[in-house]
């Protein structure tokens, strides 16, 4: 079996359950209930066949999985990837049990994925290949019992294929219902206003939420972001648009640094243009491993699991680290940054916006409704500004860390919940 290890040699699902565990520890959580969520519920694998472009059969493996359902329908996104295996999707899918659990939505967690390239596939092959998949999951995945969303590698165009996919092979007075069954769609296809940047607007609150705790401008603020897709994207867009300085952005393709302030739309037309981030007139392209040396006051790791190793959390220079990828922290990591004093908003809470505006996606289509861009984000923020404030009042009663805070907000929803359904039969 492949597993993703850090690289501190730790394989994913192993530090996201010791992340867990910490936190059943400090509120002495219910052994039962910390036995149950120590493993998820079903564990899906499919190998199906995809015809390429040029009449080659490839057979791929996709994973759904789920692993709780205790507050609600499973949730959480699907990813295409060459790294996605058993291990990653796992720890993807648990952590989104808690990222649910914190914001207060009626939902689970799961997470999906299959191993692949897409960069390498043309769109007709992606469209094969989420259409086959969507078939083999069948009723795995349902409205009502687990609803995927957008990951890296998938976007409004793959969701609305699955949909589209489940509502012909779910037919009868299904068909219309089939809209609820994934998030992150097309606003055409039934999507929401603002899904599309909503985990970068999360972050935004919640940096501006850290800043006014600390007493501190948001205006006053300079941020590194690594990560130029989704969410790395959005979250530098909007933190431009209040007024931030984003001082660094780091991706796969490259690092470009201005302490002055990158113009962060006219860095996307250069990405997109160039395929890289190398290069851009407004600024200076510098060595991909300096960017953990720069200046800024606000770290965004946005792009994968596993990049703030404990050797770059010796050498970052922020004062809060806002996690909008899920996972990027070693647990090594997270030990020096305490040591240094350096405050992490942990994933769960970082980047729940997303789910949040899933959340209210579902809703919409399930009522028939449409809700503006100020209703969306007005109730947004008003989530995750909840969820943070619980998760600081946890931290201080408990005398730990912001992360643990947030587990125990989670568990205390999850624990509550088993307690007064108890175990079946
Ligand atoms: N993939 C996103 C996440 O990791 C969104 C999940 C969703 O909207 O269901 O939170």
């Amino acid at each position: 079996m492949t597993t993703t290890t850090t690289h501190e040699g730790e394989s994913l699902y192993a530090a996201a359950r010791s992340q867990f565990l910490k936190a059943a520890e400090v509120m002495n959580l219910d052994p039962a209930v910390r036995q149950i969520l120590e493993h998820p519920k079903n564990e899906i694998c499919v190998n199906f066949p995809v015809r390429m472009d040029n009449g080659e059969i490839r057979v791929f493996r996709g994973y759904r999985i789920q692993h709780s359902n205790i507050l609600g329908p499973y949730k959480g996104g699907i990813r295409y990837a060459p790294e996605v295996n058993l291990d990653e999707v796992k720890a993807l899918a648990a952590w989104m049990t808690f990222k649910t659990a914190l914001a207060g939505l009626p939902y689970g967690g799961a997470k999906g994925g299959i191993t692949c390239k897409p960069s390498e596939m043309s769109l007709d092959e992606q469209m094969r290949l989420t259409r086959r998949f969507t078939h083999a999951l069948g009723s795995n995945i349902g409205p009502d019992s687990d609803i995927p969303a957008p990951d890296i590698g998938t976007n409004s165009r793959h969701m609305v294929w699955m949909f589209d996919t489940f509502a012909n092979s779910h037919g009868g007075s299904d068909r219309n219902r089939a809209k609820a069954l994934v998030t992150g769609k097309s606003l055409a296809c039934g999507g929401s206003e603002g899904r599309e940047k909503a985990t970068g607007q999360g972050v935004c609150y919640i940096i501006e939420r850290w800043a006014t705790n600390a007493g501190l401008k948001p205006s006053s603020l300079s941020v590194a972001v690594q990560g130029f897709g989704n969410v790395g994207y959005h979250a530098a867009l909007i933190a431009s648009e209040m007024g931030m300085k984003v001082v660094a952005v780091h991706d796969h393709t490259g690092c470009v640094a201005n302490a002055a302030g990158l113009d962060v739309q006219a860095l996307k037309k250069h990405q997109d243009a160039t395929r890289t981030l190398n290069g851009f007139s407004g600024g200076e392209t510098i060595a991909p491993e300096s960017f953990w040396d720069q200046a800024c006051d606000v770290l965004v790791p946005a792009a994968i699991e596993n990049q703030l190793t404990s050797a770059r959390a010796r050498r970052i220079k922020a004062k809060v680290v806002v996690e909008g990828a899920n996972g990027p922290t070693t647990r090594e990591a997270d030990v020096v940054l305490a040591e240094r004093g350096i405050t992490v908003i942990p994933d769960i809470l970082a980047n729940s916006g997303g789910v949040i505006v899933s959340f209210f996606e579902w809703l919409q289509n399930r009522n028939c409704e449409h809700w503006e861009l100020e209703t969306v984000d007005a109730r947004l923020l008003d989530l995750i500004t909840k969820a943070y404030d619980k998760t600081l009042d946890r931290a201080k009663r408990y005398k730990t860390d912001v992360r643990t805070g947030a587990y125990v907000v989670a568990l205390e929803r999850i624990a509550q919940a088993y307690a007064e359904r108890g175990i079946f039969p």
